[in-house]
């Protein structure tokens, strides 16, 4: 669903949420964390696959962090169990401003793990994966429906797609942030060492 607001994502995610916990919707705003409802970890899952089946995604069982460190290597982005400076600069490109106060001076990475609980987290990464589900085939325009597994198949003409995971789009997105961002900062802070 590739055209959903964040207060639709919201919505229906409040929705599953609430189902899962038995409470009330109203009870659920985007700055609430699911363990503060009372969310454990089967409901976590329970969460997280309802989330995978009402909105046709495919959610990466690494937060963007961990996914990061391996890409990066150790004690780049994080050192001694907090985050460094460039693992701050990566967060904050990757999650909006308005969270920018959570980074503020020294980082527990354990503490991240609630952060990356909050509600508002979970519908902007639902909101930014459901962008890579078409509801249309790309061949005949038809309504794209759910196959099996993490497919979709076209109901028109038959045609199947095999849904990205959130997984392998995070990757992506960390490989190009350390090529476009990480690697030219970090080449020019040696050539500007290596000049005096
Ligand atoms: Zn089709």
């Amino acid at each position: 669903m590739p055209n959903m607001t964040e207060s639709e994502v919201f919505d229906k995610f409040a929705q599953i949420v609430a189902k899962s916990l038995r409470i009330e919707p109203s009870q659920i705003a985007p700055d609430t964390h699911l363990t503060d409802l009372g969310a454990e970890s089967l409901d976590l899952i329970e969460i997280t696959m309802e989330t995978e089946t009402q909105f046709h995604i495919f959610l990466p069982d690494k937060s963007i962090l961990e996914t990061a460190v391996e890409v990066f290597g150790p004690g780049i982005l994080e050192k001694d169990g907090y985050l460094t400076e460039d693992g701050k600069r990566l967060l904050l490109c990757r999650l909006p401003e308005a969270d920018a106060r959570t980074f503020d001076g020294e980082v527990a990475v354990k503490d991240l793990h609630h952060y990356f609980l909050r509600v508002g987290t979970w519908v902007r990464m639902i909101q930014g994966l459901a962008q890579y589900t078409p509801t249309e085939c790309a061949a005949c325009g038809g309504p794209m429906r759910t196959s099996m597994g993490f497919r979709m198949k076209c109901a028109q003409c038959g045609l199947e797609i095999t849904l990205r995971s959130g997984e392998e789009l995070n990757r992506e997105w960390v490989r190009e942030y350390y090529d476009k961002e990480y690697r030219p900062q970090a080449e020019a802070l040696i050539s500007a060492t290596a000049v005096h």
